[in-house]
């Protein structure tokens, strides 16, 4: 998607914008709740996207939107995943524009990869469900799959299932593989829901990096699972985000890191100064408020404006966090709802939640 008339805009526009949406996890089921008591209105969360797509449109320059994935929850019952899934689909479908989808926990948990990926038009390898795209000369996006290595999703004799719940087995001795009792600070993360990037995949990714340096592209990375432990809960991260990161660190050219599937959401910059921003879910919005938003690209900077209204009054907030460093910058309009508040404290970092 290059400029009109192939000529960069000045002043204070942006390069180009991309909306942004997360853990809709929609299912025709009764509100219920997390592990831990966070409401989840699985219902509403469809009409959350139904609107961000109405404010995508609207805004008529948002040139491709992203979403960072878990569309169906996995209470959806099985025998509506797949309308479940088309459903969700087909609101995105009506953005006037490419969506680029990722796939998360909770898409596994209703469809195998081999229906899903059609379905969400994900280009893949080997139904890998990682690829990249360059909107604009000077910048590319990654998309990665964290999934690549997992216990859901494959076939339960594949060699990805086999290596997950051999690495689980080391790593977690629970007999639930989704509790991290017992698990110490950053082992945490050795749970069923999460995964991890495989060494065919972090091959292609240190590739594309340096493909993207010697073209000077600026990188955005995306993986529905966050890379980074000071954006995200322990219970949430990538099993080998070390590894992504080291292979991240190599270069200088990613930017920043989008993920989900945390559904509180979170920001950080890592000792590198890249960005990294976990965006909140769409499920645990209460009727009459909204997580999603788009984020305009400059030259040497990121924004990221997000959209919440407060008790369906349309109104959009004003500044309350923004961040910066080194080249790039990115400003925030987090949420500020008071479903916010509720959240954190009803988050109890001994616990955990199927994220
Ligand atoms: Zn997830």
């Amino acid at each position: 998607m290059g400029y009109p008339n192939g000529v960069a805009p000045q002043g204070n526009q942006p390069l180009f914008s991309f909306g942004v949406i997360t853990d809709v996890q929609y299912a025709d089921i009764p509100d219920g709740r997390s592990f831990i008591g966070v409401p989840r209105y699985y219902r509403n969360s469809i009409l959350v996207l139904q609107r961000a797509v109405q404010k995508w449109n609207n805004h008529q320059n948002i040139s491709f939107s992203l979403n960072l994935g878990d569309i169906v929850d996995g209470y959806c019952p099985k025998d509506q995943s797949l309308n479940a899934v088309r459903k969700v689909a087909k609101e995105f479908e009506n953005f006037n524009g490419p969506v680029y989808h990722m796939i998360g926990n909770h898409c596994l948990y209703n469809l195998p990869r081999s229906k899903l990926l059609p379905l969400l038009s994900i280009p893949s390898v080997d139904t890998c469900a990682y690829y990249d795209f360059s909107p604009i000369p000077e910048y590319r996006f990654v998309v990665l799959d964290g999934y690549d290595i997992s216990a859901v999703g494959w076939p339960h004799d594949h060699p990805h299932t086999i290596e997950a719940l051999k690495l689980l087995d080391e790593k977690n001795p629970n007999v639930e593989k989704n509790s991290p009792n017992g698990l110490v600070d950053l082992e945490r993360r050795f749970l069923k829901f999460n995964g991890a990037v495989g060494k065919e995949q972090l091959k292609w990714l240190d590739n594309i990096l340096q493909d993207a340096t010697k073209s000077n592209q600026k990188v955005v990375v995306c993986c529905h699972i966050p890379l980074d432990p000071g954006a995200t809960s322990k219970e949430a991260l990538l099993w080998n985000y070390d590894e992504v990161m080291d292979v991240i660190h190599r270069y200088d050219c990613v930017k920043a890191c989008l993920g989900g599937h945390d559904h509180q959401g979170g920001h950080s910059v890592d000792s590198h100064g890249v960005h990294h921003r976990v965006l909140e879910a769409a499920l645990e919005c209460p009727p009459g408020t909204d997580a999603f938003g788009y984020i305009d690209v400059f030259e040497d900077s990121l924004e990221l404006l997000e959209f919440v209204f407060l008790n369906g009054n349309g109104e959009l907030l004003e500044l309350v966090n923004g961040y910066s460093s080194g080249s790039i910058t990115i400003m925030s309009y987090l949420t500020v709802d008071l479903s916010a508040s509720v959240r954190n404290q009803l988050l109890n970092p001994d616990s955990y939640q199927q994220y």
